[in-house]
């Protein structure tokens, strides 16, 4: 969702330079001319962030963010001070007063909007609020299993001693890829994991497979091969390639339809 920014100024050429730098920058905006009807905006959009001038008819700055610090819905919005006041003090009676920060006029292109985004909660970003993938992680050695665990932490995980067991697993749980470290010969464990695959919610997930390249499976395409000893940087990035490439696919999926 766009970030939505109210904007409370009194002066029109100032209102045009600050709506067209916030436009120009892809925001959404919210006006307002004096601080009662800025309030009424402020309770009704619930904007994301408020740029307020102090000087303003009917109540000005001041006036607006003691209620807006006041009131329960606003108080949490981000609220910064546009003023032309230079005296010593005043910026920290402004921030006494509850803003969050301070712009002077006149407003200046080059840097309005990067002392703006200082001020916007990161929160915005997708990427933040999107939960951890779920891994499968199919493994029958105890050791691996420990060091596994500490190189997967920042995701969730869903723990199989066995190939059949990961199977149950990936029909009871929602899963995003699924890592193989059995301690087992190669071609067993290609052949398990061919037959693993024969099952379609199993075979729907990314494999990262610990261990030498198979020849079985060489140019399937199915699975990714990782030496057990793989730096933990490398594993990471490999799982996010993984999963990238995973949800890329599946998005294409829902074109296609
Ligand atoms: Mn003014």
């Amino acid at each position: 969702m766009t970030t939505r920014i109210l904007v409370i100024e009194d002066n029109p050429a100032n209102m045009e330079l600050m709506t067209y730098l916030l436009n120009a920058y892809g925001y959404s905006l919210l006006t307002a001319t004096d601080g009662e009807s800025g309030l009424a905006v402020a309770a009704r959009e619930q904007p994301d962030l408020i740029i307020c001038d102090v000087h303003l008819p009917q109540l000005d700055g001041y006036g607006v963010i003691r209620v807006l610090r006041r009131t329960e819905a606003l108080r949490g919005i981000p609220a910064i001070a546009v003023t032309a006041l230079a005296m010593v003090g005043d910026r920290e009676k402004l921030i006494d007063a509850g803003f969050d920060g301070y712009i002077s006029k006149p407003i200046e292109p080059e840097t309005f909007v990067a002392e703006i985004n200082r001020f916007l909660p990161a929160k915005k970003e997708a990427v933040a609020d999107a939960p951890p993938a779920a891994l499968l992680v199919i493994c029958d050695n105890v050791a691996h299993r420990a060091l596994l665990a500490s190189r997967l932490a920042r995701w969730k995980t869903v723990w199989a001693a066995s190939l059949e067991e990961a199977i149950g697993l990936a029909h009871s749980h929602a899963l995003d890829l699924a890592l193989v470290d059995l301690d087992m010969p190669m071609d067993e464990c290609s052949r398990g994991i061919a037959q693993a695959r024969a099952d379609r919610t199993f075979a729907s997930l990314p494999l990262i497979i610990f261990g030498p390249l198979p020849t079985t499976m060489e140019h399937s395409g199915i699975a990714r091969f990782l030496q057990r000893t793989v730096e933990p940087d490398v594993l990471a990035d490999e799982i996010e390639t993984c999963l990238h490439q995973n949800k890329r696919r599946q998005d294409g999926d829902h074109i296609d339809r």
